[in-house]
C-alpha cells in the first residue's frame, strides 16, 4: 500500500532544541532577552535553581527557585532533563514542559551551562549546540563586575569555572562571539530560523 503525500504532510514534525552556553556574564540573558522580544514564539524553558533570586527575579519567571532538599527530589523522580552543579548552587532544566513544547513543533530554546549541555548532546543529539564567547577574558570580567550582581567571592568562582567552559568552546556546533550585540543577535537569528 502506498502512503500518500497527504498522510505524510499530517505528521507533526518534532520541535527544534537550541542550547545556549557560555560563560557567566558573556551576556546570554542580554541576548535571549531581544531574541523573545523579536521571536514571542521561542519558548525559553525556565530552569529550577537552587541560587538565592537577585533583586528584580521573579519566582517562576525567571527561575523556579527551590530548596536544596526539593532539587534532590526532583533529580530522584526524573524529573529533569539535565542538571549540574554550578558556582555552589544546583541548576536543572524541567523535562515535561520541554518535551511537551517539542512534541507541539515549537521551537525550544535552554540557556544552560557545560555540564549541562554535555548531557543534552548525549539524550538529545538533534539539538543544535550553540557557545557564546566574550571578546576577550578581561572584558568578561569587567561585565560580570559592572553587572553587579554577585559577591567577590561568586565573581572569582565564576571566573574560574568561566576559563574551563572556554576551553571547552569547540565542541559546540557554533560559535558565536558577543562583542556588538546586534551583530552577536544576528549570528543567532540565522542559525536558529535559518
Ligand atoms: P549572562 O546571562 O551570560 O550571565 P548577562 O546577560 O547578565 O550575562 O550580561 C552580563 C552583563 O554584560 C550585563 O550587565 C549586560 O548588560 C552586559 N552585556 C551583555 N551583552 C553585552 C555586549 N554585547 N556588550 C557589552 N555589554 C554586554
Ligand atoms: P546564573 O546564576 O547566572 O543565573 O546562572 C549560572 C549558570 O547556570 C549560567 O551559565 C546559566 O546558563 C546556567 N544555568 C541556568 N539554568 C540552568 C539549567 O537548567 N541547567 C544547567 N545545567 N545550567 C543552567
Amino acid at each position: 500500500m502506498q502512503i500518500s503525500n497527504s498522510t505524510q504532510d499530517n505528521c507533526p514534525s518534532w520541535g527544534k532544541l537550541i542550547v545556549l552556553t557560555g560563560p557567566s556574564g558573556v551576556g546570554k540573558g542580554t541576548l535571549v532577552q531581544v531574541l523573545r522580544q523579536r521571536h514571542p514564539e521561542l519558548y525559553l524553558s525556565i530552569s529550577a535553581t537552587t541560587r538565592s533570586p537577585r533583586p528584580g527575579e521573579i519566582q517562576e519567571q525567571h527561575y523556579y527557585f527551590v530548596s536544596r532538599n526539593d532539587f534532590e527530589k526532583m533529580i530522584a523522580g526524573n524529573n529533569l532533563l539535565e542538571w549540574a552543579e554550578f558556582a555552589g548552587n544546583y541548576y536543572g532544566t524541567l523535562r515535561l514542559p520541554v518535551e511537551q513544547k517539542l512534541a507541539q513543533s515549537k521551537t525550544v530554546l535552554l540557556e544552560i551551562e557545560l555540564q549541562g549541555a554535555k548531557q543534552i548532546s548525549t539524550s538529545m543529539p538533534d539539538a543544535l549546540r550553540i557557545f557564546i564567547l566574550p571578546p576577550s577574558f578581561s572584558a568578561l570580567e569587567q561585565r560580570l563586575r559592572n553587572r553587579a550582581t554577585d559577591s567577590e567571592s561568586a565573581i572569582v568562582r565564576r571566573l574560574q569555572q568561566a576559563q574551563i567552559e572556554i576551553d571547552a568552546a569547540c565542541e559546540f556546533d557554533l560559535q558565536i562571539i558577543n562583542d556588538d550585540l546586534e551583530t552577536a543577535l544576528h549570528q543567532l537569528e540565522t542559525a536558529i530560523f535559518g
